[in-house]
């Protein structure tokens, strides 16, 4: 199969919209990351995607609608902070997870009975969503557990030759996956940390949670996504914090001694610190935001170009931040596991 990159039009719209009402997969941009589309009424379509991804069999996806979709056709029970969420934050980077009617595929949910959904912001994604007017599942474009992309280029990276379509819409703006936020109880409960952050929804609705898996318990894991090494380059990785900087430095020389090829991966007040000492540097930027949008750019790049990549923690660690690190630490872990 021949994998095509086209910018988005009325033509490569009305194309993406033909596939996906033909069981087939297409890339598409959002504001956050790259998603691969399908549809989510469609049992094929959705094992297609579980397939070409690798993705685990016990990992839910997310469904995408227009924001002018009813939600009634495929959420049970919608609490009224819900409401105030959507009004507050979408179209945007927060998905929430509602009771489900169980009409999309089974195979959406992985046995759940509730169903993630999400609102795009992006003019194109919106635009695609519009024309097919149902409800599309769209993980993350990158193999399961290589780091989720950005860009059209690095969905070709991960799928040439295995889908026929990627909507180009240029950089994503955000750089790190939605929020999700479990909202079948009392309150609201992030289950995974992102753009939205735990302030700024409590600030809305009075309070938020934080889910953060027991596995001692043998409780069932809420959100299967969370427990899987993810977001990794295909280099080696090693993990220091601000406190750590010497031996990270430490670190790279002797690796380059070594005859490896090294980067420091870093926020921009400790790039001096590692060019001093002869080592090349993967700046993550200043700014949230900026760090945000950078961080998965820099991890493709750092396996093109290192062996190994030394990685530094950002010193801050409240509000957007909390996704941040939560998608480096897990970048960086050897573990399959993340406990
Ligand atoms: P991805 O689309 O690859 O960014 O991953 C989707 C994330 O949403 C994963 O962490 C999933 O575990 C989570 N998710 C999707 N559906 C549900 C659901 N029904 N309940 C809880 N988490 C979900
Ligand atoms: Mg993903």
């Amino acid at each position: 199969m021949q994998t095509q990159i086209k910018t988005i039009t009325a033509e490569s719209i009305a194309e993406a919209k033909n596939l996906i009402f033909s069981g087939g997969v297409v890339a598409i941009p959002t504001e956050t990351v790259y998603g691969l589309g399908g549809n989510a009424f469609d049992d094929q379509a959705v094992q297609k995607i579980f397939e070409v991804k690798g993705r685990p069999n016990d990992n839910p996806l997310i469904a995408h609608v227009h924001s002018d979709y009813d939600l009634s056709k495929i959420i049970d029970y919608d609490p009224p902070y819900a409401k105030k969420l959507r009004e507050a934050f979408l179209p945007g980077p927060l998905t929430l997870v509602y009771p489900s009617t169980g009409k999309v595929s089974k195979y959406v949910s992985c046995g759940l009975n509730t169903l993630a959904i999400r609102v795009p912001a992006h003019e194109g994604a919106q635009a695609l969503l519009r024309a097919l007017d149902i409800p599309m599942v769209a993980p993350s474009a990158n193999l399961s557990k290589h780091v989720s992309p950005t860009s059209a280029e690095h969905v070709y990276d991960d799928f040439e030759g295995k889908i026929p379509l990627i909507l180009d819409g240029g950089a994503c703006e955000g750089g790190i996956e939605s929020t999700v936020c479990d909202v079948t109880g009392d309150i609201p409960v992030i289950l995974r940390p992102g753009l939205i952050t735990r302030e700024m929804i409590a600030k809305v609705v009075g309070a938020c949670g934080e889910y953060t898996p027991d596995f001692q318990s043998g409780e069932k894991v809420k959100s299967p996504g969370v427990l899987y090494k993810h977001y990794s380059p295909r280099c080696q990785t090693r993990l220091f914090t601000a406190n750590e900087l010497e031996r990270a430095v430490a670190e790279c020389v002797k690796e380059k001694l070594a005859g490896k090829r090294v980067a420091a991966l870093c926020e921009e007040q400790f790039v001096m610190l590692f060019e001093q000492s002869g080592v090349e540097t993967l700046n993550l930027g200043r700014t949230e935001s900026e760090m945000a949008a950078r961080l998965y750019e820099l991890l493709r790049k750092a396996e093109k170009v290192c062996d190994v990549l030394i990685t530094i923690e950002p010193t801050e660690k409240s509000g957007v931040m909390v996704g941040v690190l939560n998608r480096l630490r897990k970048a960086c872990t050897s573990s399959d596991i993340k406990h």
